[in-house]
């Protein structure tokens, strides 16, 4: 399972973690990307990754 949505291509987003003496390190915020079976316009039915987001706005239909 990937961390991108396939219906908006959003990908995990990287920045610092910054402590409070201002020491930097790598961070990563990733996705909240389910693994969703999905109803296809021609009546197929096929395994994807879509992000919560998507999936409240609708943007796919469940099998
Ligand atoms: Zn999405």
């Amino acid at each position: 399972m990937s961390q991108k949505c396939d219906i908006c291509g959003k990908i995990p987003s990287f920045g610092n973690n910054v402590s409070h003496s201002h020491r930097k390190t790598r961070k990563v915020w990733g996705t909240n990307v389910q693994g969703v079976r999905v109803r296809q316009p021609n009546g197929a039915v096929k395994q994807m990754s879509v992000c919560t987001k998507c999936l409240k706005a609708n943007k796919v239909v469940k099998a």
